[in-house]
């Protein structure tokens, strides 16, 4: 009887995705759109980091940051001042709003009765079955999409201190007084100006020389310049020692110019990245490799078991989102088409946009790569403060960088820090996609006068010294 019960529990899928977020929604889509068996296992709540605490929440309070900064600029175009008085908590209301209207169509389409939804922990047993909620589903192919969570960092006192992550700042209905931020990328920045941009005293401790280390040190400079311009502090090359902590405030204390410092803040937000989500689904029962708490990915997203992949922040190769949901579309394409040729993520148009104001948008090649790999190229600028349209539209910080093959000015990366910078940089996708030229780029329309006139201006400074 009992092993009669055992057996009539477990279920066989010709794929199963672990995680329902962007990457395995889309892994899931296309494995079932290959005419497969598929199964989505997510322990919920349902939605994904870039609907619930990513992307979409995040986009939706710095609207109201953009908001307050420009009333607060109206004296400069000619209007009578304006005062606002920020409200977090209607922030944080509206945003919630928004959230829960994307969240529902992500249930609604998960709950496609093309696939199997189990809301449910996963957990290996062996290469080919996993548990989920006392039952057993076992799989010819695995694809997991399980996400990331905050990183902890070993910063003696900040435990006991207390500290806000990404995950939980976004349900803050109290504003602080002044706020320390630890960290200097994307999720940093973006929410240091957010709550700068509401009049809370924001300090960035940044541990590398520049913002945004992972790109080219201009880029950071430029947004630096910007943000301390708004009166946000910046402290870069800091060395975190411990924190501390009583009645006063949270104080953060680093080696700065040879000296401890201390910063001192009412609150702290800890943005010093994310880390894969594997505790708990045993993958060394599924034989699968994970080095250094990330699990190894080849270019088709196999991990080290053929048959099982791994898609999206959980394998840390770019944590980014239409990034994860391409990665999920290949994974699926790869189980779904044994025997036939690989897809293979291509990483030549590689983007990735930081929303602050300026924005900061970086695609495909940047000096920093091209110097190190020994890649030649020829290099333009201009600078946001010569183009008429970014001046009548009061948005003159930043600049456009391209990078372009010397012979034929084939365009191989582009950086811009400036408005809108995030929607520009869309244009240059669209070039580099097809293999466009620097040539290509001035002969293209542009209308005037518009923020994307400015890439023709370094496109014919490359024009001019091509093949030189
Ligand atoms: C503050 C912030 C802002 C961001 N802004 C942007 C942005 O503007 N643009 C951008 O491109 N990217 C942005 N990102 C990154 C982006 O959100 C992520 O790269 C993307 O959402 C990752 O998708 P995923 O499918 O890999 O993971 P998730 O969406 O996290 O999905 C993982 C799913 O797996 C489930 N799960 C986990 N463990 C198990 C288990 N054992 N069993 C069953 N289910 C499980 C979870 O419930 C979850 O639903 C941002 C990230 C943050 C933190």
């Amino acid at each position: 009887m009992e092993s009669q019960r055992r057996v009539s529990m477990r279920k066989t899928y010709d794929v199963i995705v672990i995680g329902g977020g962007s990457a395995g929604y889309a892994a899931a889509r296309t494995a079932r759109d290959a005419g497969t068996d598929v199964a989505i296992v997510d322990q919920g709540p349902l939605g994904g980091l870039c609907i619930l605490r990513g992307c979409m929440p995040t986009k939706a309070i710095l609207r109201s940051a953009e908001v307050a900064a420009l009333l607060r600029r109206a004296k400069e175009f000619g209007l009578s001042p304006v005062s606002t008085k920020p409200d977090l908590s209607a922030i944080v209301d509206r945003k919630d709003r928004l959230v829960r209207e994307f969240a529902d169509y992500r249930i609604q389409q998960l709950q496609d009765p093309k696939f199997t939804l189990y809301q449910s922990r996963a957990v290996f047993l062996s290469p080919h079955d996993i548990t989920v909620g006392g039952v057993v589903l076992s799989s010819g192919s695995f694809i997991l999409a399980t996400g990331s969570r905050p990183s902890e960092v070993p910063i003696p006192g900040l435990a006991q201190a207390g500290y806000f992550t990404s995950d939980t700042i976004l349900d803050l209905r109290t504003q602080p007084d002044s706020l320390i931020v630890l960290g200097g990328g994307a999720v940093a920045l973006e929410l240091g100006q957010f709550f700068a941009r509401l009049g809370t005293k924001v300090t960035i401790l940044q541990r590398g020389a520049t913002l945004l280390s992972g790109m080219d040190e201009d880029v950071g400079r430029a947004l630096e310049a910007a943000l301390i311009e708004e009166g946000i502090e910046i402290v870069t090359d800091a060395q975190w020692l411990r924190t501390t902590h009583d009645a006063t405030g949270k104080t953060v204390w680093v080696m700065k110019d040879g000296r401890e410092q201390p910063y001192v803040g009412e609150e702290i937000l800890q943005a010093l990245g994310r880390q894969p989500n594997i505790e708990g689904l045993h993958l060394d029962l599924a034989g699968v490799t994970v080095d250094g708490g990330r699990i190894v990915v080849d270019g088709a997203m196999r991990t080290s078991q053929a048959h099982i992949y791994a898609v999206g922040d959980v394998n840390d190769v770019t944590p980014i989102v239409h990034l994860a949901i391409q990665q999920g579309e290949i994974a699926a394409y790869n189980a779904t088409h044994p025997g036939g040729p690989v897809k293979e993520l291509d990483h030549r148009l590689d983007v990735e946009v930081v929303f602050t104001d300026p924005q900061v948008a970086v695609l495909g090649l940047n000096e920093a790569r091209a110097k190190a790999d020994k890649i030649p190229y020829l290099l333009a600028t201009y600078p946001f403060a010569d183009h008429g349209k970014a001046l009548c539209l009061g948005a003159s910080q930043g600049f456009v960088k391209l990078l372009a093959a010397p012979q034929t000015g084939e365009i191989l990366g582009g950086q811009i820090v400036g408005p809108d910078a995030g929607e520009l940089i869309h244009e240059l996708i669209a070039v580099m996609y097809y293999h466009g030229t620097a040539a290509d780029l001035m002969r293209m329309p542009h209308y005037h006068p518009t923020l994307a006139e400015i890439v023709t201006y370094p496109a014919e400074s490359i024009v001019e010294r091509l093949g030189a």
